[in-house]
Formats: C-alpha cells, sequence, structure tokens
C-alpha cells in the first residue's frame, strides 16, 4: 500500500455517493425484501444487522434448509425487487457534474480507472451509459463473485485492470468501502459526497478524506 497518491497506478471508485448522486434508500430497500411472504416468515434475529444482498442470501440459506425451490424462489424475487428499485432510483438520478471529467482527466494522466459497485449493471447503464468510454473496468453485483464489503471485489477489478492492491486506491462515500480497500491492501479515500460524515470513514480507516471525488486531480 503505498500512500503517495503519485504513486497510485489504478484509481477504483465506489458509484453511488462517488460518481453519481445517492439516492437508495437502504433501509427501504431492506425493508421491501424483508416483506416477502417466504422472508417474512424468518425470525429477525437470524437476519439481524445485515445488509440487504447479505440478507438476501442469509435468507436463502434458511429457506433451503426447508425447501431448496422455495429458497430458488424466493432469490429470484428478492433479487428482481431489488433490481426494480434500483432501476426506478437510477431513472431519479444523475452522475455528478465533475464524474466524466475527472474518469477523462486519470486517463489522459495514464492512471487506470475502475468501478466497484453493489448496485446492479442495469442501474449503472441508465445512470452512465457510456461509461466504457471512461472507466477502464466496471464490476457491479451482477458480475462480482463477491461483493463489498468482500475484498474480492476489490481483487476483481484490479485484475481487470493489470494493477496489484499496493499500487492502487479506493475512493467511497461508506465506511464499508474504506474497510474493503484495507483488506484488500489498497489505500482508502472517503468522500463528503454520501452519506457519511468525515469521522465516520475516519474510524473506518480511510487515509485521508476529500470533499469530493474530483479534488483527487489536485492529488495525483
Ligand atoms: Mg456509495
Amino acid at each position: 500500500m503505498k500512500l503517495n497518491p503519485r504513486t497510485w497506478k489504478a484509481v477504483v471508485f465506489d458509484f453511488d455517493g462517488t460518481l453519481a448522486q445517492l439516492n437508495l434508500d437502504f433501509p427501504m430497500m431492506r425493508a421491501a425484501v424483508r416483506k416477502l411472504p417466504l422472508c417474512r416468515a424468518i425470525p429477525e434475529e437470524k437476519l439481524a444487522n445485515l445488509m440487504t444482498i447479505e440478507m438476501i442470501e442469509a435468507a436463502g440459506l434458511f429457506i433451503a434448509e426447508q425447501n431448496e425451490q422455495d429458497a430458488l424462489r424466493f432469490l429470484n424475487e428478492a433479487y428482481r425487487l431489488l433490481t426494480d428499485i434500483e432501476i426506478e432510483a437510477a431513472h431519479n438520478g444523475k452522475l455528478f457534474p465533475g464524474t466524466r471529467m475527472l474518469l477523462a482527466e486519470l486517463k489522459r494522466r495514464a492512471i487506470k480507472t475502475g468501478i466497484v459497485t453493489r448496485n446492479c449493471r442495469a442501474a449503472v447503464e441508465i445512470l452512465f451509459p457510456d461509461s466504457t468510454l471512461y472507466a477502464d473496468a466496471t464490476v457491479t453485483r451482477n458480475e462480482a463473485r463477491n461483493v463489498k464489503p468482500h475484498p474480492g471485489h476489490i481483487w476483481e477489478v484490479l485484475e481487470l485492470l493489470g494493477v496489484p492492491q499496493t499500487d492502487a486506491v479506493m475512493v467511497g462515500d461508506h465506511p464499508m468501502d474504506i474497510t474493503s480497500a484495507k483488506q484488500a491492501g489498497s489505500c482508502a479515500v472517503g468522500v463528503l459526497t454520501g452519506s457519511a460524515d468525515a469521522k465516520s470513514l475516519y474510524d473506518a480507516g480511510a487515509d485521508m478524506v476529500l470533499k469530493d471525488a474530483s479534488e483527487l486531480l489536485g492529488l495525483i
């Protein structure tokens, strides 16, 4: 892990709250999945403190203990519901005004760029239809073998970029982005354009916290 920004060879960005306006209501999404008939029957202690994706997976395993067909049906319904909510939010969202300029400038400086997101591919394409012109690789929930906070999500995009984790920085608005980056062996930069404040990003282990992702250009 290289703390000097001038040695970074790749920047991996989170999407919602970092490159695009965060308008996903995570508690509402979790509650909507929780209301699905097959999920409603599961005791809360089995699912407590889990974020939506992890809750869906845990509920799927719980249901599969009784009936594997029900579990498959639940997983299909839950991910469809999640995707529908994400797509609707994407239609109401927008990229931050500086995002394309930031990515284009990093490319001009020969720095690889990647995007890792727990959001679905369809939502990213609605908000950023020309992302392949700007970012070298994007790994959404649909392609990831593991999603953040698993560090494997960051390793997957870095493998596509051909850059070792020690030469990369992860930029994100959520403490989870910071802890994933640290576990992956990369630097971590927090940004204040999402839901978290500077203290919670530093508490998660951020090497620095910026007002927004475009401020990176002053460091690299
Ligand atoms: Mg985010």
